[in-house]
């Protein structure tokens, strides 16, 4: 269907198998979060974590495919809770799976979400709110302006919540990250409530704006969409790693602290979009705990 990617289809490359998340829902109370795939792309470790090294990941090779690299998810959580249906983030978008950079190995199953809308039934033009994490390509993909041949993109009537440090990091004069950008778009700041029992929290260092978005489940848990501030399950026990894609590095590991802190609560769990084949999750002694439904259901 998509022609060219079959070339980099890391069923060929990558015989280890790529870990890629298909579609998934859970409901935890009130909240049911729903992952839509949209890409999936297998890293090089130690280029995206520079100062990792071979005897690090020795203790990870759960994480990593039998060729050696990290397979991380791209693609969108649809939120429903009560009357508000949202997502966030918009997925990768289009791209061929060619295009890869010198930290990436292939891209897998690529442009994906809009069939992932569908088989929800959710309709796009519909979604009142996408809510973002941040503004790099693999997380506004639909929601760009070239996203699809409608200017308004995917999702034509939508809002845009963004946390409101993104904004501020946009050069003036600049082109728009996101379809009518500057008459859609909601400047969010830390802490506000966008709808009933979702709220921005501010996690900066990936980028000046990096917002997680926390989910009140309604029986004392929550949910934490904590898009880029973690990139894999291994940053749970090396949050000293830098990350080459970060933006202020000092600023983000001190994020990535306070993040991984606040999961080691009980009753919160949190949602890594790029977690390869566990993506919720929470901390626990210090590493991640994959979703288990025998013992987190309830
Ligand atoms: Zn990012
Ligand atoms: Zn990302």
């Amino acid at each position: 269907m998509h022609g060219t990617h079959e070339r980099h289809d890391p069923a060929r490359s990558d015989d280890s198998g790529f870990r890629m998340p298909g579609l998934w829902r859970r409901t935890l109370g009130e909240l049911t979060v729903s992952y839509l795939p949209d890409a999936g792309v297998a890293m090089i470790p130690d280029r995206l974590y520079p100062s990792s090294t071979d005897e690090e990941w020795g203790h990870h090779s759960t994480h990593v495919t039998g060729a050696g690299h990290l397979s991380m998810g791209c693609g969108a959580l649809l939120v429903e809770r009560g009357d508000t249906r949202l997502l966030i983030d918009a997925g990768h978008g289009r791209i061929s799976g060619d295009e890869v950079e010198h930290f990436q190995h292939a891209f897998g199953h690529v442009q994906d979400l809009p069939a992932s809308l569908a088989a929800l039934g959710v309709d796009p033009a519909e979604l009142e709110m996408v809510a973002f994490t941040h503004f790099h390509g693999d997380h506004t993909g639909w929601a760009r302006p070239d996203a699809v041949d409608d200017p308004r993109s995917l999702f034509t009537r939508a809002r845009w919540m963004v946390g409101e440090g993104e904004l501020e990091s946009i050069a003036p004069g600049s082109a728009p990250v996101l379809a009518g950008q500057s008459e859609r778009t909601v400047a969010v700041a830390d802490r506000t409530e966008i709808a009933d029992g979702i709220r921005a929290w501010s996690l900066p260092g990936h980028t000046p704006g990096h917002t997680a978005w926390i989910l009140d489940t309604g029986d004392g848990r929550e949910v934490v969409a904590f898009g880029d501030a973690l990139h894999s399950p291994v940053q749970v026990a090396h949050p000293d790693w830098e990350v080459l894609l970060d933006t202020e590095r000092d600023e983000a590991e001190r994020s990535r602290r306070r993040l991984i802190d606040y999961l080691e609560r009980d009753g919160v769990y949190g949602f890594g979009v790029h977690f390869a084949d566990q993506q919720l999750g929470t901390v626990d002694s210090g590493r991640w705990r994959p979703w288990n439904d025998a013992t987190d259901a309830r």
